[in-house]
């Protein structure tokens, strides 16, 4: 038995991993085009604003580490430009054919936009960073240009400001980190504004011509799925590549998994693609398990996301109000503002928003700004979606309470108790 694998970060690695823990005698390769294997793309932006001192730092495991630990075999700068599925094999741009029994295609997803202008930059992977932070200490650029709202624009520009620049945001809708949150925006981009990052809504900005010592482009990802669709693997209506619960594709044999593929959503039941790091993990374990022949599935997503914005931390699960209604829920939200600890323990605000569906009074949702605390509150909802949970259990969960740490009325229930007030209007 043979299983290759495609991609060799958060996906290709807890897949090639599940597999030899379960199948102790396969063959296990993985091929992986970048020059690195095993680095967390999470941490780029800490790199970027010099709290991580170096790209080895994010680093989690060696090919040295795999092949002795794991026999795992890992070949880096080896991409897989061609799959012929009826003859099982991968086809490597050096043209090398490779075998396979069995193939899990964790290829991840790319920038959606190209670029070859000089000051134009991307944070999407390790070579992008360092092309940055070279960029940075030779030209030492004064001014700086984000286009895009979302969580890696906020993050990038955030990590600039922090660095000295001048940074200008550019987010050509109203809403930022892709919430129609009114309320979420207003605390997230005050609070940039307050850290000296001007914030402009509702403007496009053309990355190329924008007039800043340097640009990031942050307008958005697309999968990596030409190669597998031109073997004939079917892609769902997101464009991502689509997959059974199983992290099967409609090829039989090859599997899928992390930010190349879609995944059901929790609450609607519909499949998304929603791409994140911890969400490729889990699917990467699932998609080596049923390669080495397990009968496994994975969960789903709540597309649960937590992010740094200048210090503020704002996380969301679930459905906004405005997702809720175009998924044909009739919803229902409250907002409150809150502390996350006791005043006397220096507790800072906490803003809730809890998202329910008026007909059925289900949970659909939940949004969380303020400090450290907003983790526990978005990770209590995010496990109340997978249950699924009406109001009314919701607000009477038993939360830990002691004032370093809490307040005796957690704002989340407080949120809920305010929620079933408007559920019963
Ligand atoms: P990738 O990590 O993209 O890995 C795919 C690999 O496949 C790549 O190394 C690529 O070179 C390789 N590849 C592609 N095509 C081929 C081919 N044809 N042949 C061989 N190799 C190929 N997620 C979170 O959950 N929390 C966070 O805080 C967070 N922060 C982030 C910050 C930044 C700046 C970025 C860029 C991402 C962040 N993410 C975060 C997202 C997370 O990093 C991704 O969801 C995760 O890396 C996806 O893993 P993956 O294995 O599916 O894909």
């Amino acid at each position: 038995m043979r299983i290759v694998v495609v991609g060799g970060v958060a996906a290709g690695l807890s897949a090639a991993s599940r597999a030899r823990r379960l199948d102790p005698a396969a063959e296990i390769l993985v091929f992986e085009k970048g020059k690195r294997i095993s680095y967390g793309a999470c941490g780029l932006p800490y790199l970027l604003e010099g709290q991580v001192s170096s790209i080895d730092e994010l680093v989690v495991y060696r090919p040295e580490f795999f092949e002795k630990e794991r026999n795992i075999r890992i070949r880096t700068e080896s991409e897989v430009i061609a799959v012929h599925h009826a003859r099982r094999e991968a086809v490597l741009r050096s043209g090398e054919r490779v075998r396979y029994d069995r193939l899990v295609w964790a290829a991840g997803a790319r920038p959606s936009r190209a670029s070859s202008a000089p000051r134009v930059f991307r944070l999407h992977t390790d070579a992008d960073a360092l092309r940055l932070l070279e960029f940075l200490e030779r030209e030492k650029p004064r001014t700086a240009t984000v286009v895009g709202g979302g969580y890696i624009g906020l993050e990038a520009a955030t990590a600039l400001r922090a660095r000295g620049l001048r940074v200008r945001l550019f987010h050509d809708a109203t809403t930022l980190l892709n919430r129609e949150d009114p309320w979420l925006t207003k605390l997230v981009a005050g609070r940039l504004e307050q850290c000296g990052v001007e914030v402009r809504l509702n403007e496009r900005a053309d990355p190329e011509t924008a007039d800043a010592g340097l640009v990031i482009d942050a307008t958005g990802l697309r999968p990596n799925v030409e190669v597998l669709a031109e073997a004939g693997a079917a892609l769902g209506r997101t464009g991502a590549l689509a997959v059974s619960e199983r992290m099967e594709t409609s090829l039989h044999g090859v599997f899928a998994a992390g930010d190349c593929c879609e995944a059901r959503h929790v609450v609607t039941g519909r499949d998304v693609w929603i791409p994140l790091g911890t969400t490729a993990n889990k699917m990467g374990r699932v998609a080596g398990a049923n390669a080495a022949g397990r009968r496994e599935r994975f969960a789903g997503v709540a597309g649960t996301s937590i992010v740094r914005v200048a210090g503020l931390a704002v996380a969301a699960t679930g459905l906004s109000q405005q997702q809720a209604r175009r998924e044909g829920f009739s919803p229902v939200e409250a907002v409150v503002e809150g502390r996350e600890r006791a005043r006397y323990f220096f507790g800072k605000s906490l803003a809730v928003q809890l998202v329910a569906d008026r007909g059925s009074r289900r949970l659909l949702g939940a949004a969380a700004v303020g400090d450290d605390g907003v983790l526990a509150r978005i990770n209590t909802v995010a496990a109340a979606l997978a249950a699924p949970m009406d109001v009314e259990t919701f607000a009477g969960i038993d939360l830990a309470y002691a004032p370093p740490y809490s307040t005796v009325a957690d704002p989340l229930l407080v949120c809920a108790q305010q929620l079933l007030r408007l559920l019963d209007h």
